[in-house]
């Protein structure tokens, strides 16, 4: 694929910041594309801000702006983004930040690259996957994962990349690319851990509340060990998992898909209350219902294990993202052999 402008501009920033051109440097770079970018309509809301679609030199970027309240989640998102070695293919990339006085008030923007299918909840709201499409989602997202909570160790112990947890992992948060895998976002509730140390921030909250993992829900999760989050993270990533093989056609008929749910929706109402969420994940130890048929269907039954393990009540039982991103590839590997053999039985009959 050829690179854009905004690519070759970028790589070269990178470059330049990473031979030591001074801290904040980098930053200033940014700021000045920041600047350049005439803003179009709103593709989407969330808890923080509105995104835009932007324009810079032709090319087109999604803008997050935030009001000058929320300034917290700005910086800390920004903060993260800016984490050496964040680029991987599986997370959505970042490009500028930058506060712009309108007169009256402080807009506060993240710029990153723009995904024009938009997120993985809006999609599967409407479309439904082939096994293959639906396969290679699940493992991109893991590739993500795996990539965010992986620590990448330098020289005398000096770690390269932190370790990140994400702590607000769901379909919302999570985008497709053009070429149908995905694209892990939204970095503002993330903390990360370095050389032995958590850097929780200060306006620090728990995530989406029907993502809650149990012991965050009960309060028996050891809030001073990085992996706790990095559990928290993989108890998320099962309900994710749930939530796109429902839509996956897993057998020959179109109608192995199931209608788009979100997780727990057989339980509890619409905006769950902690509380509510208790009782159903804690007290009646309720999880998302798994279809009978799945139990019988080649990449279903391998989806299914990974779910059921990944949302088990012990934290410290589940997988770790590195474990199922080897799993998915196998899995994928495996469904190749296998169509390959199905189209050689068809060229022989
Ligand atoms: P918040 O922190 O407020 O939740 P998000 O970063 O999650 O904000 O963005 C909100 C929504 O905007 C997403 O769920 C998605 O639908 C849309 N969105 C965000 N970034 C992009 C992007 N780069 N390309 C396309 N859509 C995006
Ligand atoms: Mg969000
Ligand atoms: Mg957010």
């Amino acid at each position: 694929k050829c690179k854009t402008q905004l690519d070759k501009f970028l790589d070269d920033l990178e470059v330049s910041s990473s031979t030591g051109s001074g801290a904040g440097a980098p930053m200033l770079a940014h700021r000045t594309i920041a600047r350049q970018i005439q803003l179009g309509t709103c593709i989407g809301k969330g808890r923080f801000g509105e995104v835009f679609i932007g324009e810079w030199k032709g090319e087109k970027v999604a803008v997050k702006i935030f009001i000058s309240r929320d300034e917290k989640s700005w910086s800390r998102e920004t903060e993260v983004y800016q984490t050496n070695m964040l680029r991987h293919s599986n997370l959505l990339r970042w490009i500028a930040s930058d506060n712009k006085d309108t007169g009256t008030l402080t807009q506060l923007w993240l710029v990153t690259e723009y995904l024009p299918l938009g997120s993985l909840y809006d999609y599967l709201e409407k479309n439904t996957l082939s096994t293959t499409i639906g396969v290679q989602m699940l493992r991109s997202i893991a590739h993500g994962l795996s990539y965010l909570h992986a620590e990448v160790p330098g020289v005398n112990n000096q770690c390269i990349k932190p370790a990140i947890a994400h702590r607000d992992l769901k379909t919302k948060n999570i985008l497709i690319k053009n070429d149908m895998t995905c694209a892990i976002a939204d970095l503002g509730l993330a903390v990360r851990y370095m050389n032995g140390e958590i850097d929780i921030p200060e306006n620090s909250r728990g995530g989406t509340v029907r993502y809650l993992a149990p012991e965050f829900l009960d309060e028996t999760m050891v809030t001073n060990r990085f992996n706790s989050y990095v559990n928290l993270d993989i108890y998320a990533l099962a309900l994710v998992f749930w939530e796109v093989a429902r839509r996956m056609e897993y057998s020959l008929v179109a109608w192995g898909a199931l209608p788009y749910e979100p997780p727990y929706f057989e339980f509890v109402p619409r905006d769950p209350t902690i509380e509510e969420m208790r009782q159903c994940v804690c007290v009646e130890g309720h999880r998302p219902t798994i279809p009978d048929d799945w139990k019988n269907s080649g990449a279903m039954i391998e989806i299914t294990r990974i779910v059921q393990e990944c949302w088990a009540n012990n934290p410290n039982s589940r997988h770790t993202a590195l474990n199922i991103r080897c799993s998915l590839d196998n899995l994928k590997a495996s469904s190749k052999i296998l169509s390959q053999s199905l189209n050689s039985q068809e060229s022989v009959s």
